[in-house]
């Protein structure tokens, strides 16, 4: 800061040898900090950058977690409709004719596919 008391002179104020030699050194010692600070500061960012990428991938793991979850109670529960329906089957024209499972419930809606519901 003491270098601004120079740059604040009236212009016609003569400036002594010594004293340019005491600016010039004080900027190169501001330029130098400066230097060391906006390194810091990138560095700090990078560093920000990284924490909140770690936050993004724990969040990612954790709701992929809820989703596993959800799935597995969305599949006992057609396991359980499975069990407690009296289906009744009706062919669904929507499938093509190389489509395996044709029929549904018009009751649970489950696809008349043992072999996945017997979980
Ligand atoms: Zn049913």
């Amino acid at each position: 800061m003491e270098h601004l008391l120079f740059v604040f002179t009236p212009l016609t104020t003569r400036i002594t040898y010594y004293e340019w030699v005491w600016v010039v050194l004080l900027t190169l010692i501001n330029l130098k900090n400066n230097y060391y600070f906006n390194k810091m500061t990138t560095h700090n960012n990078i560093q920000i950058i990284m924490n909140n990428q770690t936050l993004m991938r724990n969040k990612i793991a954790e709701l992929r977690q809820q989703i596993d979850n959800i799935e597995t109670l969305l599949e006992q529960s057609e396991f359980k409709l499975w069990r407690k329906c009296k289906h009744e089957w009706k062919r669904d024209y929507s499938c093509m004719t190389d489509d395996p499972i044709k029929y549904y419930c018009i009751h649970c809606k489950l696809w008349n596919d043992p072999r996945r519901y017997d979980g």
